[in-house]
């Protein structure tokens, strides 16, 4: 019995980690959703992203983002650096492979908080290694209010917002999950069954195989 999907650690509880991945139209909650959960399972490794945009006041080189010139974005775009990049709202922002790559090694979950865009990639370049959860906001007119008091932006600003949001609402089916943000310790509560769920599934732990067949010898 060797299913091909079940090479991989051999020890007792070791397992791959997972890509844990966030989408939401902006001002759903997902940063902030997905940064409690950081504190709640210290274990788990946020990917940060590389942007051409500029920082906004408090967001930090490193831990946000990793803030870059476009020149130095391209560059690493061409020699393979990104698990995938996309030009959302006139800049570019970009996973890193790297740091990626080395958590998932050593049995740690990754998040990601990208979009739609992101997600699709990473899910089609790592099936296997992919979860994705879909937070909505409960009402567009929150999400509207949430974007007027987050930025002093222009109403038609706002309104070119509104109609990104609702374009990233379509790809709600693409998702895993779906997650309603109506009370955050609710969405958050759920996020973490999530996780704990996805981090049982026997696909990821290769290693019962063994024991299985050990147990069988008895
Ligand atoms: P913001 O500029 O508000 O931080 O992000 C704008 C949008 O870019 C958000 O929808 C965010 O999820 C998305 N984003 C952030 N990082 C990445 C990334 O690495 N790849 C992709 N495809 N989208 C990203």
């Amino acid at each position: 019995m060797h299913g091909d999907h079940l090479s991989g650690p051999v020890f007792r509880g070791q397992r791959r980690g997972f890509m844990l991945v966030l989408s939401s139209p902006s001002g759903a909650g997902k940063t902030t959703l997905s940064k409690r959960l950081l504190t709640q399972n210290p274990d788990l490794v946020l990917s940060v992203s590389a942007t051409t945009r500029a920082p906004r006041p408090g967001e930090k080189h490193g831990e946000d983002y990793y803030f870059m010139e476009q020149g130095e974005f391209i560059a690493k775009t061409k020699s393979n650096e990104f698990y995938e990049w996309a030009k959302v709202f006139d800049h570019y922002y970009g996973t890193p492979k790297g740091p990626v790559e080395e958590a998932l090694e050593e049995g740690r979950d990754v998040i990601f908080d990208i979009d739609w865009q992101g997600a699709q990639a990473l899910a089609e370049s790592a099936p296997q290694d992919v979860v994705r959860v879909f937070i909505l906001p409960p009402s567009l007119k929150l999400l509207r209010d949430r974007l007027h008091k987050r930025a002093q932006d222009s109403d038609e600003v706002i309104e070119g917002r509104m109609n990104r949001a609702k374009a990233e609402i379509e790809h709600w089916n693409e998702y895993d999950y779906v997650v309603i943000n109506d009370d955050f310790s609710r969405a958050l509560e759920k996020l973490s069954q999530i996780l704990h769920a996805e981090r049982l599934k026997r696909s990821r732990h290769p290693w019962i195989e063994g024991f299985v067949d050990a147990l069988m010898e008895e």
